[in-house]
Parts: structure tokens; C-alpha cells; sequence
């Protein structure tokens, strides 16, 4: 099989660059000139895996699937995982794929492209500490988000029907995924006990705990000092300046003392796959892929975006760094890839200028109509701050964004009122 572009990657920064590659290639020359592949049927974006994991969305309303949205836009899907790369032969390695008996139901296979876009993602950090990867839950992907909804259930039911009453949650890293989780765990903890019968209601404890001194510590103090506040008028308990030196089966170790838990959640920092190092391209210590200012890696052939890819940044206050590992970089470099590639196959002199990186600030969910973040303006150069509903709303236009990218205005809009009306029907919280 040969395919023009090969995408490897269908998440934030891959599904919008092979939509609007397809929209703009395929349907002029053919759905086989641009393929997707990734190692799941099925789209989910990735700053939604909070909710999943809490129970608030629904992953069957939320999840898109590949071979519908690459018929829709033009390019072609091969469901499998990447695991080697030919960069003389220009060659994509596949492992075979099994079901969950262990029996091969698609066979390895190679790919060969003119030219391909990594768009892998990133996993978890541990840091190397003790304990962390074989007791502590992780939001990497829509199956880990999907297990922990699974045993919030149960565990829910377990201190409904305990003589303890009580679910105890340690979060390790309060950064926006830890933050933002567990806002979503309180929300779906009110809401769990609107619909429980007095004798069963439980106390739900949330540890927020935090090596660095401050939650969100990527954004300004104000935002900082705001969730936290937010956060502890709640209920959590926010322990920072606090690392974290051995996860336990039922604990967090600390110097300052244990942190007894029913359930442990590791949020603490991203790092792409160790497989990456053997693929013959340049990486970094976080398993990156080292690419220039216009996204290309050490291969010519070979470029990379989102999470995966360690792209120079030069900071608005003149230091320098990587790009941050957001939605929003992933989304602008998906937008820059799709000019270059394709003033590239139209044969035009591609003397593209260098990706920039333009970050327009944060915004972080508190839980149902809450917010908090900050936006940059673009033209004044000033920060403003934004909260409460016009942070959440704002929030949730991100989301729609990116609907929009891959499923256009109208099929959005339609989507938006199907799970609006859905909900109204049988309810938010999904933990059966
Ligand atoms: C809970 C949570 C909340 C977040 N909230 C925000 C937020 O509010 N704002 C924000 O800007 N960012 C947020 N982020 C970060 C954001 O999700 C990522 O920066 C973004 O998804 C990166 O996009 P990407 O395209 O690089 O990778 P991803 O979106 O992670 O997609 C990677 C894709 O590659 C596929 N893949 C991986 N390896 C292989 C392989 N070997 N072969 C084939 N396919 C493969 C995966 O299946 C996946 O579909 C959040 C992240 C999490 C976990």
C-alpha cells in the first residue's frame, strides 16, 4: 500500500490535519491519496478524558468513529499501531492486531509513503517513582479513562453500601488535567447523591497533591490562587509543595506523611512513548521528536506536531522552550502542516515560513458552570482574566472548535443538540 501522506496519529493535531488534507487532496484526486492511522477505531478528544473518566460524558455519544469521518472528508483509515519505521524505504511498520482472546484478527503490515506527519501523542510521566505505573490510574487514552469510570463505580457503591461512608481520591500533579478531574469528580459525586437514597449517601475526599508550590503552575498567580480557592471551598484538599516519593496499592508516600486512598489518579506530567527512540529519528529526554521550526524531524520525508513533538518556542518574554503539549498547539500546527503539505503537492516553491507558536491563554473547568483562565490579546498584547460561566462557556467553545474541524458547522451543531437532548433524557452521570 502507498499512500501520498500518511498521518500516524488521529488525535487533536492528526484527525484536523488529515480532515482538511482530505477535504482539500482527496476529494479532488481520490480518498487514497491521504491516509489516517491510528491504533483505535475511534475519536475521542483528548482534553474531554476527564469527564469520561468521571462519568459526566457519555464515551459512546462522545467517541467519533475514523473510517465515518474519513469517508465524510476525503481520506482514507487504516485502523493499527505503528511500531516501526523504514526511513530508506519510506515504510511504516504495523503490528498485528488481536481481540481480547489473544487471537490475531488483522495481520502486521507495512505502509510506504512520499511523505508522513507524526501525530502520536504523549503518555504519562512517573518521574521513576516507586509503585506509580502499577497502582496509580492514568488519563492517557479513552480505555484508561473508561477503566477508572468502571471502578469509580463501583467504588461509588461500595461506600454507599460501607458502614465507613466515605471514598477517598488522591490526585497526584494539579496541573489542568488534575485540576480539572477533580472538579469533574465532585460534580459527578453531587450528583450521585441527588438520585441516592438517604441511608446510602457518602462522603467524597478528593487529595489534590502537588510537588511545585502552586496548582496550575503553567498559568499566572491569579489564576492559580483562584482554582485552588475554588477547589478548597469545595472540599479538596490541596497539598503543594508535597512530592510524591512512593505510590502504595491503598497510599501516597510524602515526607510530610501519607495520604491514605481508595483510589489513586497519576496527572503529573506527559512523556511520549519510549518507542519512539527506535524509530531512527532525533528525540529528546521525554522521548520527543526533535523537530525544526517548520516541524520537520531529522528525516526530510517525516514531520511531527502535537504532544510527540519538542518544537522550538520562543516565549513572548524573549526566553526560549518547547512548544507547551496543549490542544491548541496541536490544533495551530495542524493548520500550519496542511498549507506547507499542500503547497508542497501543488508543486509551488515552498519556501513556508517558520511555524510560530501564538499562545491565546488558558482556560481550566471547574465543574458544571464554573471556569477559570486567561486570554491573551492578540492586539493589545494584554492578559485578561476571565471566570465563572463565560470561562466555561468559552471552555466548551474549544471543544466545538474541533468538531468543527473534523464534522464542519452543520454537522456540529447537530451533534451539540443530540447529546444536549440526550441528557436531558436520561441524565449526566453515567457510572452504570
Ligand atoms: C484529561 C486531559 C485534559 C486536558 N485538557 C486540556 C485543555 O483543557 N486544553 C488543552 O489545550 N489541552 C488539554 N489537554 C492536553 C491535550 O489533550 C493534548 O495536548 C492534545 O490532545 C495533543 O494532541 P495530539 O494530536 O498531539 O495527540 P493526541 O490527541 O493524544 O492523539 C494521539 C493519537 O495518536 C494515536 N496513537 C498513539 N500512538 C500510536 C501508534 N503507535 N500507532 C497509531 N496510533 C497511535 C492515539 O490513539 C491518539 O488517537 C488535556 C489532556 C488530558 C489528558
Amino acid at each position: 500500500m502507498h499512500y501520498e501522506l500518511v498521518i500516524v496519529g488521529g488525535g487533536a493535531g492528526g484527525l484536523e490535519l488529515a480532515s482538511m488534507m482530505g477535504r482539500k487532496l482527496g476529494r479532488r484526486l481520490g480518498h487514497e491519496k491521504v491516509l489516517l492511522i491510528d491504533g483505535s477505531p475511534m475519536h475521542i478528544w483528548k482534553p474531554t478524558l476527564h469527564e469520561v473518566a468521571a462519568g459526566t460524558l457519555d464515551i459512546n455519544q462522545e467517541g467519533l468513529s475514523y473510517p465515518i469521518l474519513a469517508r465524510r472528508n476525503h481520506f482514507s483509515f487504516l485502523l493499527g499501531r505503528m511500531v516501526g519505521l523504514d526511513t530508506a524505504q519510506r515504510q511504516i511498520m504495523l503490528a498485528e492486531m488481536h481481540d481480547e482472546h489473544g487471537t490475531v484478527i488483522i495481520p502486521a503490515r507495512t505502509v510506504s509513503y512520499t511523505r508522513c506527519v507524526l501525530a502520536l501523542g504523549s503518555g504519562s510521566n512517573f518521574f521513576g517513582t516507586p509503585g506509580a505505573e502499577q497502582h496509580a490510574a492514568v488519563l492517557e487514552r479513552a480505555e484508561d479513562a473508561e477503566r477508572f469510570r468502571l471502578h469509580l463505580g463501583a467504588a461509588f457503591a461500595r461506600a454507599a453500601y460501607s458502614s465507613r461512608k466515605v471514598l477517598r481520591v488522591a490526585i497526584v500533579g494539579a496541573g489542568a488535567t488534575g485540576v480539572e478531574l477533580s472538579a469533574e469528580l465532585l460534580e459527578a459525586h453531587a450528583e450521585a447523591l441527588q438520585i441516592m437514597a438517604d441511608s446510602q449517601r457518602f462522603r467524597l475526599d478528593i487529595t489534590l497533591v502537588e510537588a511545585g508550590p502552586r496548582v496550575l503552575a503553567a498559568l499566572p498567580d491569579r489564576i492559580s490562587a483562584q482554582a485552588r480557592l475554588a477547589l478548597e471551598q469545595r472540599g479538596v484538599n490541596v497539598k503543594t509543595s508535597t512530592p510524591v516519593a512512593e505510590v502504595r496499592a491503598d497510599a501516597l508516600v510524602t515526607a510530610s506523611g501519607e495520604v491514605p486512598a481508595d483510589l489513586i489518579v497519576w496527572a503529573a506530567g506527559i512523556k511520549a512513548a519510549a518507542g519512539n527512540a527506535g524509530l531512527g529519528l532525533a528525540v529528546n529526554r521525554l522521548n520527543q521528536f526533535e523537530v525544526n521550526d517548520r516541524l520537520q524531524t531529522s528525516d526530510p520525508h517525516i514531520w511531527a506536531l502535537g504532544d510527540c513533538a519538542a518544537c522550538p518556542w520562543v516565549k513572548p518574554d524573549g526566553s526560549t522552550g518547547t512548544v507547551p503539549a496543549r490542544a491548541q498547539a496541536a490544533h495551530q500546527q495542524a493548520t500550519y502542516l496542511q498549507r506547507m503539505l499542500a503547497a508542497w503537492q501543488a508543486q509551488r516553491p515552498h519556501a513556508a515560513p517558520p511555524f510560530v507558536y501564538r499562545d491565546h491563554g488558558s482556560l481550566v473547568s471547574l465543574g458544571d458552570n464554573r471556569g477559570v483562565g486567561n486570554l491573551m490579546g492578540s492586539l493589545s498584547g494584554r492578559n485578561f482574566f476571565v471566570e465563572g460561566l463565560i470561562a466555561k462557556w468559552m471552555y466548551m467553545s474549544l471543544h466545538l472548535m474541533h468538531h468543527r474541524a473534523i464534522l464542519g458547522v452543520g454537522g456540529t451543531i447537530v451533534l451539540a443538540l443530540a447529546r444536549l437532548l440526550q441528557q436531558r433524557v436520561s441524565g449526566r452521570l453515567k457510572l452504570h
